[in-house]
């Protein structure tokens, strides 16, 4: 659900114009909305309601501090995976003992400015990062509250770039080693693990996967309990996927009864972090047409925006659905959406049906509000869109477009 929709014949972003939006702030612009995002917050964080629970918004997703802001008034709490993204949490008002920070790469700046700060917990990815982190604590003067991240060898059954938990991944213990490496941890200096975590990808369609690697878990806990490691945290990660063609996730109502079953009467309380289901509906990115090209096998649609501004279709394949702001009946024919920059993979859909569109037309791509704007880069020497929040009729400039002074600001 989100509150895109067509009225009169155009499309709006809640209460106001798209086509009014475009006039105004130009294009390519991402749009979000604040109704929708309030909206997602709360169908996943009420799903949990029976158990205890934080619900830490993976900031990867889309982190513009608007959109933070407006989650952490709701009670969110945050999953960073950089100091950057830290900067970016504290800055928007995020309580530190809300945050957990996630990553296989953590930088030793990084961890003392987490330290610093006094997050809830790190999730531990490597004896080396252990060791490191219990090192710096202990120089600080403090203790570190950390989990190990488990790799608990699950198929999530989505794109192999976002799948996290299987053996060959980068991502987290083995649970081979990850019991020797809780008991390292309980002896190290500077470290105290409290936690219990993983993630095992993103984009997840169905429940079983996630259940698969809980069961794992829940196994490991008690394995844990035996050893005398009193475990406090149960952090599942994020992953559950969303709509963008024909998918059908599961609500996170069903998610919330089955982890109930599982988790409900233990002494564990549960972190969640969803980034994708949050953010993902609630937000399109507008673009216009600069040119449609007939060539002898395809008819081009050349818009403004491109792989720089949304780089999941060339990344990897992802689909998008894409309409033109204004409704009108029309015929339809197959067109690839591509953008101006200077190679064949950037394009937003390919063989696509859409209604014919004109040269100077405005399109909109849905679903762009989670990994759109956070992984888009200045490529060509292309300034970075601006970030609209829509909250009713108000409109907040949530990010100004970037210019070409912006461009060249750190080599003058
Ligand atoms: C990316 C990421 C998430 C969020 O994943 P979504 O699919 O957007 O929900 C959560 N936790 C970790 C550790 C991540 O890397």
């Amino acid at each position: 659900m989100h509150h895109f929709e067509y009225r009169g014949g155009e499309l709006y972003a809640e209460d106001v114009p798209v086509r009014e939006l475009a006039e105004r702030h130009g294009t390519p612009l991402y749009v979000y909305s604040a109704a929708t995002l309030r909206r997602h917050f709360e169908a996943f964080d009420s799903a949990f309601e029976g158990l205890d629970r934080l619900t830490c918004y993976s900031v990867k997703a889309n982190s513009n501090l608007g959109v933070l802001r407006l989650l952490g008034a709701m009670g969110a709490g945050m999953d960073i995976v950089s100091g950057g993204e830290l900067h970016r949490a504290l800055k928007a008002g995020i309580p530190a003992e809300r945050i957990v920070y996630s990553g296989v790469g953590k930088r030793p700046e990084e961890i003392e400015q987490a330290l610093e700060a006094g997050i809830l917990m790190f999730n531990v990815e490597s004896v080396g990062e252990l060791e490191r982190i219990g090192r710096i604590a202990s120089r600080l003067g403090r203790t570190a509250d950390i989990s190990l991240r488990i790799n608990p060898d699950v198929d999530p059954k989505t794109h192999p770039y976002i799948s996290t938990g299987m053996k060959k991944n980068k991502f987290g213990l083995d649970m081979g080693t990850a019991m020797a490496t809780y008991l390292r941890a309980r002896d190290l200096p500077g470290v105290n693990p409290v936690g219990i975590d993983c993630h095992i990808g993103s984009q997840l369609t169905t429940l079983e996967p996630f259940l698969e690697a809980l069961d794992k878990l829940l196994d490991f806990w008690r394995a844990l309990g035996a050893e005398g490691i009193a475990i406090k945290y149960l952090d599942l990660g994020g992953g559950l996927g969303i709509t963008y063609d024909a998918e059908e996730p599961p609500h996170p109502r069903e998610f919330g009864r089955a982890l109930a079953e599982r988790l409900r009467g233990l002494p564990l309380k549960l972190i969640l972090e969803p980034g994708r289901v949050i953010a993902g509906n609630a937000g399109i990115l507008v673009s216009r047409v600069l040119y449609t090209k007939d060539t002898p096998s395809k008819h081009f649609l050349i818009a403004d925006a491109a792989m720089n501004d949304l780089i999941r279709p060339s990344l990897y394949g992802s689909y998008h659905k894409i309409i033109p702001v204004l409704e009108q009946e029309r015929p339809r024919r197959a067109v690839d959406v591509v953008g101006p920059i200077c190679e064949s993979g950037d394009f937003l859909a390919r063989d696509r049906e859409l209604p014919e569109v004109e040269q100077d037309e405005l399109l909109a791509v849905l679903s762009a509000g989670a990994y759109g704007f956070t992984m888009s880069s200045n490529y060509n020497s292309r300034p970075r869109a601006a970030e609209l929040i829509v909250d009713g009729a108000e409109v907040i400039v949530a990010r100004r477009r970037e210019t070409c002074a912006d461009l060249t600001a750190l080599e003058d």
